[in-house]
């Protein structure tokens, strides 16, 4: 079946008042679009956790500073459509800034707290108090059971699984693995803006994170020397952080651990991540 496009929220509660009514699962998926397989591996998993899968497409002014890519961020929604029914959407929801921001963007806002200025944040003053924002503005609209994010953005998915518990939002936030390319490069929204050339020293960016993973045995000292020999080896890349924290993003120690990185190659800003577990600090 066609999903249902719904661009109002009164549209959106007479779709989903029979799920409601009989409080089955509903399982939505927040996206900005230009929808390709990392989304779609955030929409089977939806389609797992509820009976009716809810995907919205918005892409949020509040979360790009001045200078960012709004107005270039890719629009696709034709294809995007097409997705959402290749993997069985029951409503596509298509809200309009003035939907989303009826009183303008100088309300009430959701503060992320300190986890929200350090990594993305540091480089990206008000990026997730304008994640944050809309996705409380979003859940409260749909008022899903389970909302489904990627790791890909691993400081948003920590943070949003704060703001639903430190708000009380009865929400259960699923997180879903990386979906990278044959080359190990994570798929983005706006890898389509890089070149042969570009994607070429793109690839040094999950190339770093996987050399640094082989050294988690050996402590956080040697994960970020491992990930450094294969930036510092790599043209053209414009490094903004590499870091080993804990998976809350604080002081790594052995066990769990997270490897975070982010570089601009040229004019796209490209982040990926992946899972550590630390051996002791400088241990063998
Ligand atoms: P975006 O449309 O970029 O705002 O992303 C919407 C959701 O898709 C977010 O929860 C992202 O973390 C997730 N996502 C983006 N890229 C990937 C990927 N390569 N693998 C898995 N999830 C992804």
């Amino acid at each position: 079946m066609e999903p249902s496009l719904v661009a109002r929220v009164g549209e959106l509660d007479d779709a989903l008042m029979p799920s409601r009514l009989a409080t089955s699962p509903v399982a939505y998926v927040p996206t900005m679009g230009a929808l390709h397989a990392g989304h779609a591996a955030l929409l089977h998993s939806a389609r797992t956790l509820g009976d009716v899968v809810v995907t919205s497409i918005f892409v949020n002014p509040t979360q790009f500073g001045p200078g960012e890519d709004l107005e270039t961020y890719p629009r696709t929604l034709e294809a995007d459509l097409a997705m959402c029914s290749r993997e069985n959407v029951d409503i596509v929801f298509l809200p309009s800034v003035e939907t989303v921001y009826p009183n303008g963007f100088g309300g009430v806002t959701v503060d992320p707290g300190p986890r929200g200025s350090v990594l993305e944040g540091a480089t990206r003053p008000g990026h997730f108090r304008g994640v944050l924002t809309v996705l409380a503005k979003l859940m409260a609209m749909v008022r899903p059971s389970h909302a489904v994010l990627g790791e890909k953005d691993y400081q948003q998915l920590v943070l949003v699984r704060s703001m639903v518990r430190d708000l009380c939002m009865p929400i259960e936030v699923v997180g879903v693995p990386t979906v990278r390319d044959k080359d190990g490069l994570a798929l983005s929204s706006r890898n389509r803006f890089l070149d042969d050339r570009q994607r070429q020293r793109a690839q040094a960016v999950s190339a770093a994170l996987f050399a640094g993973r082989k050294a988690e045995q050996q402590g956080p000292d040697a994960v970020s020397e491992a990930a450094w020999c294969v930036l510092d080896a790599t043209d053209g890349l414009d490094v903004d952080y590499l870091a080993v924290t804990d998976p809350e993003l604080g002081a790594p120690g052995p066990g769990a651990a997270r490897l975070l990185l982010a570089a601009g190659v040229e004019r796209t800003r490209l982040i990926d991540n992946v899972a550590l577990t630390l051996g002791p600090r400088g241990g063998a």
